[in-house]
């Protein structure tokens, strides 16, 4: 969920990554503007179907900082691993469930993050050009969205409260 464009919409890159070699290993960066860092988005490219990464020896800085507050509190003994594997499980389900609501309101752009595609199926629907039935859909994804972030800002983006600062949140949070 790290990098299917469950949790973040993008990455930024650090002043340490080394942008072109990034790009020349396939990330589709876009560079820098002003104090906007370079960037690539999510769902990554590098992702594989096994949930791995093609690039792990070469990933960027965020890509490597970067602990969920799940696996924190799991290293911390806080939380069993069976536990957090259960919380990761209803994560998943409640992001496929915003996924099929996606579908079900016609955005199968399966490539762009859940939380752009939420965006612009907003802004469409709320366009005024939706029937009762989109409604109701629109009505059910903006629950599940909802749900979604609850747990993903639970769980996920917000680090432990003894957390060291530096770098722990990691991603960029989704907007
Ligand atoms: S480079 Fe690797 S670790 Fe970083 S977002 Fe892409 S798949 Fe994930």
């Amino acid at each position: 969920m790290c990098c299917d464009g469950t949790l973040f919409d993008l990455v930024r890159l650090e002043p340490g990554d080394d942008a072109r070699r990034l790009a020349q290993l396939g990330l589709p960066i876009a560079p820098g503007r002003g104090r906007q860092a370079a960037r690539f988005p999510q769902p990554c490219a590098a992702l594989c179907a096994d949930g791995s990464c093609r690039l792990y020896a070469d990933r960027p800085g965020q890509c490597r900082a970067f602990e969920c507050r799940l696996l924190q509190e799991a290293k911390a003994g806080r939380v069993s691993f069976a536990a957090a594997a259960r919380r990761v499980a209803t994560a998943r389900r409640r992001a496929e469930q915003v996924r099929r609501l996606l579908r079900a309101l016609g955005d199968h752009d399966e490539q762009r993050a859940l939380g752009e595609r939420f965006h612009r199926t907003s802004e469409r629907l709320e366009s005024g050009t939706a029937d009762a039935a989109a409604s109701a859909r629109y009505a059910d994804l903006s629950l599940a969205v909802h749900r979604l972030k609850l747990e993903a800002h639970a769980h996920f983006h917000t680090p432990p409260a003894d957390a060291p600062a530096p770098r722990a949140a990691g991603k960029p949070r989704r907007t």
